[in-house]
């Protein structure tokens, strides 16, 4: 199998191959499919399986495509919500490799630091945003974050997020998202609690494990 057999477009199959990927890692051969036909996807994996572009680059597919079709303004379109800062800057790097050539913007948010330079960009217009509960939900109360346009929204690690503490936060967040939407949702581990929060955030999901 190689990354032709899934009908992505040529920015994407460039900046992959500046990458080097050829073959598609077992969780990016089920997941980008499904998330290419709008599904909802609930999907069980690990950090190293190649998760990031499984979700990612479907993600920079249907962004990009909309964005021929409705010339739309740069209004975030995708939340990628993430334990920590950390996996966060990860996950922005490598939207910025794979969507190098898709002249789509992204910005990573994160606590710790001042929030100045994140308003700032903020301002400036981002399709893609990558961030972690806490600050989403301060930028959010303070005005600085609208979701209203949203469209595609990501939990990554929901195992981690909620032993970290962030259930209250995320379900916050969740409540102020439009409730139309496509969701993905991953996670390592599927105790009862996570997958309560699933079933609670999910429409007709498709499942995937590796
Ligand atoms: P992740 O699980 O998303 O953290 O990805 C783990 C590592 O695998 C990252 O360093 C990626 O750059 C790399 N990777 C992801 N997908 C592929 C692929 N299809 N071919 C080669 N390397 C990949």
């Amino acid at each position: 199998m190689s990354f032709k057999d899934f009908n992505l477009i040529e920015p994407i199959l460039k900046a992959l191959n500046t990458e080097g990927y050829t073959t598609p890692t077992p969780i990016q051969a089920q997941s980008i499919p499904i998330i290419l036909k709008k599904r909802d996807l609930l999907g069980c994996a690990q950090t190293g399986t190649g998760k990031t572009a499984a979700f990612s680059i479907p993600i920079l597919q249907l962004l990009y495509q909309d964005k021929q079709q409705h010339k739309e303004q740069k209004t975030i379109k995708t939340l990628i919500l993430t334990p920590t800062r950390e996996l966060a800057i990860q996950i922005a790097e490598s939207i910025a490799a794979y969507g190098r050539h898709t002249g789509l913007k992204h910005l990573v948010i994160f606590g710790g630091v001042s929030q100045n330079p994140q308003t700032e960009a903020l301002r400036k217009g981002v399709d893609i945003l990558v961030a972690t509960p806490g600050r989403l939900l301060d930028l959010m109360n303070q005005g600085f974050i609208k979701l209203d346009h949203l469209k595609i929204l990501v939990l990554d690690e929901a195992d981690r997020m909620l032993d970290m503490g962030f259930v209250h936060d995320v379900k916050r967040i969740i409540a102020k998202v439009p409730k139309q939407r496509q969701t993905l949702f991953f996670s390592a581990t599927m105790p009862n609690e996570i997958q309560a929060l699933a079933d609670s955030i999910l429409n007709n999901p498709e499942r995937v494990e590796v």
